[in-house]
């Protein structure tokens, strides 16, 4: 069984194919989009979590080389650093995973690094810099 993080970017012509319904049909892999931005005649990204037998997932991944997409892993942690942060929450609108999060009532900023997939979003939003890739 495996279970993996990856970057899928896709050229124009194959935004329009049906590339992860593949995945799931022909290798039966279980699939999780984390984040997508996918627009037709342009290229694109998908964050994925893919999760499956261990040969079906080999076989998934030869299967996406071989229609030209381009596959990346999910590489670097994100770090928060709680004393530089100003408590604004506009990361927590960006964040897709819920990873950054309030609480309430006291609205409070929070970090869950379990919950991060190291999409970067978080990042252009936060003045204090409060927030940062580590490799
Ligand atoms: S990189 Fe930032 S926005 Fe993306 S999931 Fe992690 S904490 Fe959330
Ligand atoms: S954007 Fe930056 S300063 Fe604002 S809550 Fe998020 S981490 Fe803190």
């Amino acid at each position: 069984m495996v279970v993996n993080r990856i970057v899928l970017r896709f050229s124009p012509p194959l935004v329009e194919q049906p590339i992860i319904y593949r995945l799931v049909k022909d290798y039966d892999l279980i699939i999780n989009i984390l984040k997508a931005d996918i627009n037709p005649h342009k290229e694109g990204f998908v964050v994925l979590e893919i999760s499956g037998d261990s040969e079906n997932y080999n076989r998934g991944l030869d299967y996406l080389r071989s229609v030209g997409v381009e596959i990346e892993p999910l590489s670097g942690t994100i770090h928060w650093n709680r004393e530089r942060c100003l408590q604004c929450g506009a990361c927590t609108t960006f964040c897709p995973t819920g990873a950054l999060y309030l609480t309430r009532p006291e609205m409070e900023v929070h970090f869950d690094g379990s919950k991060c997939i190291v999409c970067e979003s978080c990042l252009d939003v936060c003045v204090a810099r409060a927030v940062e890739v580590r490799f």
